[in-house]
């Protein structure tokens, strides 16, 4: 398979749940030759390492809000990233930029682990470079990073009242564009700002009926889009392809979780066109269309 010079890796599409199979919300983006990483929750380390890719390597770090699933793999990549080793390899700073609070979160990273780095530079002798940071903080819609032909621009989404600020990203580079709808209900900005996406990459949220009456899973979907709903949003910006992350799938203990196959069936309510539910290390290639692999790690896929 050819490897196109734009290409996405979902490294994690699952959710607060400590899935072996379904790592922290975490997308490895690929343009030219700078690499992104678009949140990083549980295990985004692990997943660099099974592509054999180097911490170090990842040029930005983007973040789109502050729910600790998404940020809890952050102290692991900086701080593993900037270890001599071969996965490691950083000597420039950990680049991040993110929506207010992006600082905080970094600050207090660098107070909590400042024992860790006094030890490191004294006997590893580690350069402190590649363990400084550098923070950029947006407060609204608009891009906020352009260098060597890509171009991202945040928008605002809607993850509920109180969990602001939560952002999407729409990346561009040679004439293609991918989009991320971060968490959110559904939303006009992402339809906005998912006009023309070869690659559209949403999230999901879904219970059986039977759990609905229950008031946390009210909440927990009150916060997140339904397949119909994204399905809605597909239906309204048809990219080439449409990708699952983020998968809330929820059950209790007399009710199972509905199924990937249940939420794509919920999807074809309202979209009929190109769907895919991601999974760990699957990987999109954006040429004049918009390819899909899957990582030999992962089982094959049922008949
Ligand atoms: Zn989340
Ligand atoms: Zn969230």
């Amino acid at each position: 398979m050819t490897t196109s010079d734009f290409r996405v890796t979902l490294l994690g599409t699952g959710v607060p749940i400590p899935s072996p199979d379904r790592f922290g919300p975490c997308t490895l983006v690929e343009a030219g030759d700078q690499k992104f990483l678009i949140d990083a929750g549980r295990g985004a380390t692990i997943r660099l390492y099974q592509l054999k890719l180097p911490i170090g390597r990842i040029d930005v770090q983007f973040l789109t809000h502050y729910h600790s699933d998404h940020t809890s793999g952050v102290p692991d990549v900086w701080l593993t990233g900037w270890l001599e080793s071969h996965f490691g390899t950083r000597k420039t700073p950990y680049r991040v930029v993110g929506p207010t609070g992006a600082r905080e979160l970094i600050e207090n990273l660098e107070r909590a682990y400042a024992l860790d780095i006094k030890i490191r530079v004294a006997d590893e002798k580690l350069p402190l470079s590649g363990i400084a940071t550098d923070v950029t903080e947006f407060d609204r819609d608009g891009v906020v990073f352009e260098k060597n032909g890509v171009k991202v621009i945040a928008f605002e989404v809607d993850h509920g009242a109180v969990i602001k600020p939560c952002y999407g990203y729409r990346v561009e580079y040679g004439g293609r564009v991918a989009v991320f709808s971060s968490d959110t209900r559904y939303n006009q900005n992402v339809i906005k700002y998912g006009a023309g996406a070869d690659l559209l990459v949403h999230e999901v949220a879904s219970a059986r009926p039977e759990l609905m009456r229950e008031a946390y899973i009210q909440r927990i979907i009150a916060h997140h889009t339904t397949p119909r709903e994204a399905g809605s949003v597909f239906a309204q910006t048809r990219p080439k392809l449409a990708a699952y992350t983020h998968i809330v799938l929820l059950g209790s203990e007399r009710i199972p979780p509905p199924t990937i196959d249940d939420i794509v069936a919920e999807t074809r309510q309202t979209y009929g066109g190109p769907l895919v539910a991601g999974e760990d290390l699957m990987a999109f290639d954006i040429g004049a269309t918009v390819s899909v692999e899957r990582h030999p790690s992962r089982s094959p896929p049922k008949a």
